[in-house]
C-alpha cells in the first residue's frame, strides 16, 4: 500500500518533505503536541466543541454555490464553496477555532500568533477575545504599515500587536519573533500557527481542522448533483491551508483532479514571484523540510505577490509531496490575471473574491473542461480587505 498523500507519517513526512527541525528549547512544546493533538482532537467531546463553534459561531456549512454565469463562460458546471462568508470572512478561523479549543484542552492560557497580512491576526484575536485569552500578535513593521485595517481590527479585538523590526521586517521576521517568544514562554503559551506548514504537527493538524472543507463539499455535491467527486477541486496556495482543506477528502481519489494556484506576481520568469514550486528548491523553512524559494546559497529568496497572503517563499510540506509526486496539477497567476479575474468574478456572480481566491479564478482560463465536469473552486476569502487595491485599478 502506498502512503495517503493527506496524512504524513509518524515523524511528520509527506514522502521527503515535512518533519520538525526546531531549536532544543522547544523540543518540549512540540513533542508535547505530537504526543497529544490526536488523543484530543479524535476525542468525541473536543469534535463535538468544535462542531458547534464552527456551526453556530463561524457560520457553517458554508455554501456550495453554482455560479452559472461563470460556468456558461467556461462551457461547465464551476461551484463555489464560500469560505468568504465565515466569520472574519475567511477560511482562517476554521483552524483557529480548532487551535484554541486545542489550548484549552492543553491547559494553556497564553496564546502567540504571526501574521503576514493580518488576516490570521484577526482570526487569532477574535478567537482569543471569545475564550479571553491573552493574545499577542507578531507582526512585521512593514506589514503593520501596509495593513492598517487589520491592525485595528486585532487592536479593537484586545490583542497586542507586536512590531518585528529586524530583516525584511515581513511574515518571515514576524515568524522569527514568534517562535523567540515560544521558547521565553515555554510553560503557559500555545503558538497557533495559520497554515499548513511548521514542524510536525501543524501541517496535520492545521489540515484536519480545515479539512472540513471537503467534508462538506461530498456531502453537497451529492445532494446537489448526485455525485459526491468533482472532476476538479481548485484553490490558491500560499502556505496552502485553504487548499489542504479543499483537497483532503479527494486526495485518495484518482479521478478528482487536483489544481492548486500559486501566485506567479510579474511573472514566473522575473524576480518578483511567489511561485514556490517553479522557482523553489527543498530547503528548510520555518521548522520543515519542504519546497522553498533560496539562492544558491540556500538564503531564503523574498517573494512578491500583489496578494498579501500568497507572499511567502515556501508552501506546506503536503503540497510539495503533491508537486513532486505528481497527484497535484500545479498552476500560477499573475498579478494582472488575478486582478482582471476578480473584476470578471464580481461583475458576473455579484461575488467581490479576496485577491488570494482571485488567483484560483484566473488559473481557469488556463485549463479546459468539458460540459459534465463538476469543477468545484475554494473561494477562500472576500475582497473587502483589498478594495484599495483593487481601487487602483478602476478607471
Ligand atoms: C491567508 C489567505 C490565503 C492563503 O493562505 P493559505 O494557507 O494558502 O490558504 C488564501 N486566501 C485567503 C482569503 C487568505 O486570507
Amino acid at each position: 500500500m502506498t502512503a495517503p498523500f493527506n496524512r504524513p507519517d509518524a515523524h511528520g513526512y509527506y514522502g521527503s518533505f515535512g518533519g520538525a527541525f526546531i531549536p532544543e528549547m522547544l523540543h518540549r512544546n512540540v513533542a508535547e503536541l505530537q504526543a497529544r493533538y490526536l488523543e484530543i482532537m479524535q476525542d468525541p467531546t473536543f469534535q463535538r466543541d468544535v462542531d458547534a463553534l464552527l456551526r453556530d459561531y463561524v457560520g457553517r456549512p458554508t455554501p456550495l454555490f453554482l455560479a452559472e454565469r461563470l460556468s456558461a463562460k467556461h462551457g461547465t458546471q464551476i461551484w463555489l464553496k464560500r469560505e468568504d462568508l465565515c466569520h472574519t470572512g475567511a477560511h482562517k478561523i476554521n483552524n483557529t477555532v480548532g487551535q484554541i479549543l486545542l489550548a484549552e484542552r492543553l491547559g494553556l492560557k497564553r496564546i502567540i500568533a504571526e501574521t503576514g497580512a493580518g488576516q490570521h491576526g484577526v482570526a487569532t484575536a477574535t478567537v482569543c477575545a471569545l475564550k479571553g485569552l491573552e493574545c499577542v500578535v507578531y507582526m512585521g513593521e512593514k506589514d503593520i504599515e501596509r495593513q492598517a485595517p487589520n491592525v485595528a481590527r486585532m487592536r479593537m479585538l484586545g490583542a497586542t500587536v507586536v512590531p518585528a523590526t529586524s530583516g525584511s521586517k515581513t511574515l518571515k521576521d514576524a515568524t522569527n519573533e514568534a517562535i523567540r517568544d515560544w521558547i521565553n514562554h515555554p510553560v503557559d503559551t500555545h503558538y497557533i500557527i495559520g497554515s499548513v506548514v511548521g514542524p510536525h504537527p501543524y501541517p496535520d493538524m492545521v489540515a484536519r481542522f480545515q479539512s472540513v472543507i471537503s467534508a462538506e463539499i461530498r456531502k453537497q455535491l451529492l445532494e446537489k448533483t448526485g455525485s459526491e467527486l468533482p472532476t476538479h477541486v481548485v484553490a490558491c496556495v500560499g502556505g496552502g491551508s485553504n487548499a489542504a482543506g479543499a483537497f483532503y477528502h479527494f486526495l485518495e481519489e484518482p479521478e478528482v483532479a487536483i489544481v492548486a494556484v500559486e501566485a506567479a506576481g510579474h511573472g514566473v520568469h522575473t524576480d518578483m514571484s511567489a511561485a514556490t514550486t517553479q522557482l523553489g528548491k527543498p530547503g528548510i523553512l520555518h521548522g520543515s523540510m519542504s519546497l522553498l524559494m533560496q539562492t544558491e546559497d540556500g538564503q531564503v529568496i523574498e517573494p512578491h505577490s500583489i496578494s498579501a497572503g500568497l507572499d511567502y517563499p515556501g508552501i506546506g510540506p503536503m503540497h510539495a509531496n503533491l508537486y513532486k509526486s505528481g497527484r497535484g496539477i500545479f498552476l500560477s497567476a499573475t498579478d494582472d490575471e488575478a486582478i482582471a479575474s476578480a473584476f470578471e468574478v464580481s461583475r458576473l456572480e455579484g461575488i467581490i473574491p479576496a485577491l488570494e481566491t482571485a488567483h484560483a479564478f484566473a488559473a481557469l482560463d488556463q485549463m479546459t473542461f468539458s460540459p459534465d465536469d463538476r469543477v468545484v473552486v475554494c473561494l477562500s476569502g472576500r475582497g473587502d480587505k483589498d478594495l484599495a487595491t483593487y481601487m487602483q485599478f478602476m478607471h
